[in-house]
C-alpha cells in the first residue's frame, strides 16, 4: 500500500491527524520532543499521546501493514474480527486499570485502540499510549478468545509498563543545546533542524525495541507476568496464556521473522510463567465465549 493509502487508513481508524512521515510542525514537533526528551519520567498522558500517535504510524508505515476491515474502518466503524478483538482489548484494558501496579503509566487518554493487520507471520506490537495491534496469524493461532486474551494482555502490559519510553537511548538528548529544549526559546533553523533527527532517532529506538530488535529478555518476562495477572483478573482461564506460549514455542522451532525475533524463547517464557499461572488456577471457559471466538475467528478463516 501507498503511503497515502495509508495515511487515509490510518485517518479513518481514528489516528486522525496522524503525519504519516515525520514531518511536523514546529508546534507539533516541540510538543513531542517535549513529550519524550525525560522519557517516562515526567510524560503526560497527552504526551504520551502524541509520541504514541506518531511511533503507531511509523511501525505501520515502515511495515506497510494493512489493516483488516479497512473498508468499515475507512466508515469510521469497528467490524468484522477487528470489532471482537477490539471488544476483548476493551475487557483486559478496564483490568489492567483495576490491577495497576507502582510505576504504571496512567490511562491513555484517547482511550485504547486494538487493530488487527493483515500478515501471515505471528506476531502483536503495541506503541505507547494505548495503540495494540496483532496480525491476523497471530489470531489464527489462538484456539480459544482467552489464548487471544494473551496474547492483547501481553502488550497491554508493554503499554502500561512503558517498555517502548523507556528503550529511548539515554544518549539521545546529548547533542541537543538545553536551549532548544526549552519550549519558551524560538526555535531558529539548526535547531529545528536538530530537533528533529532527536525525534527521528527517538522513534527508531522505540520502533527498535518494539518490532525490530525487541526489548530485553527481563522487560519481555515482566510483560509475560503483569500480562497474565491482567488476563486473569478479567476472569481468563490463566492457563490460556501457557498454552498459548506452548503454540508459539512450536512455532518457533519452524519459523523465523515476527514475534521469534524479538522475543525470548517461548520455552524460556513458559519456565518463567507457569508458577504463577499455576498459582491463580485454572477457570472453565463458559460455552458463550467459546461460541464466539468461533463465530469470529471462522468468518475470518472463510
Ligand atoms: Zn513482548
Amino acid at each position: 500500500m501507498s503511503r497515502a493509502g495509508l495515511c487515509a487508513l490510518a485517518l479513518a481508524a481514528g489516528l486522525g491527524g496522524l503525519s504519516c512521515k515525520v514531518n511536523l510542525t514546529p508546534e507539533g514537533l516541540m510538543k513531542t520532543i517535549d513529550a519524550i526528551q525525560d522519557a517516562r519520567k515526567d510524560l503526560t498522558p497527552e504526551n504520551e499521546y502524541w509520541t504514541g500517535r506518531s511511533v503507531a504510524t511509523n511501525l505501520l508505515a515502515r511495515h506497510d501493514y494493512k489493516y483488516k476491515d479497512a473498508d468499515s474502518l475507512r466508515a469510521g466503524r469497528l467490524e468484522g474480527l477487528t470489532a471482537y478483538v477490539s471488544a476483548v482489548g476493551g475487557v483486559l484494558a478496564a483490568s489492567a486499570l483495576e490491577t495497576r501496579r507502582d510505576g504504571d503509566r496512567p490511562a491513555p487518554i484517547a482511550g485504547w485502540h486494538f487493530l488487527v493487520v493483515e500478515s501471515d507471520t505471528i506476531n502483536a506490537f503495541a506503541a505507547p499510549g494505548g495503540w495494540v495491534f496483532v496480525t491476523t496469524a497471530a489470531v489464527e493461532a489462538a484456539t480459544t478468545e482467552d489464548e487471544l486474551a494473551a496474547v492483547l494482555a501481553h502488550e497491554i502490559a508493554h503499554v502500561a509498563r512503558g517498555h517502548a519510553l523507556g528503550s529511548i537511548k539515554k544518549g539521545r538528548w546529548a547533542g541537543v543545546a538545553k536551549t532548544a529544549l526549552d519550549t519558551s526559546v524560538e526555535l531558529d533553523e539548526k535547531a529545528l533542524g536538530d530537533l528533529t533527527k532527536v525525534f527521528e532517532g527517538a522513534m527508531d529506538d522505540m520502533i527498535d525495541g518494539i518490532l525490530v530488535k525487541g526489548y530485553s529478555k527481563d522487560t519481555e518476562f515482566e510483560a509475560d507476568k503483569v500480562g497474565l495477572a491482567i488476563m486473569a483478573h478479567a476472569g481468563y482461564d490463566p492457563q490460556a496464556f501457557v498454552r498459548y506460549l506452548k503454540t508459539l514455542d512450536a512455532r518457533q522451532a519452524t519459523g523465523s521473522g515476527g514475534f521469534s525475533a524479538t522475543h525470548p524463547k517461548a520455552s524460556d517464557r513458559v519456565n518463567k510463567v507457569e508458577s504463577q499461572a499455576k498459582t491463580l488456577g485454572t477457570k472453565k471457559i463458559p460455552k458463550i465465549r467459546v461460541e464466539r471466538f468461533k463465530a469470529a475467528v471462522a468468518a475470518e478463516a472463510e
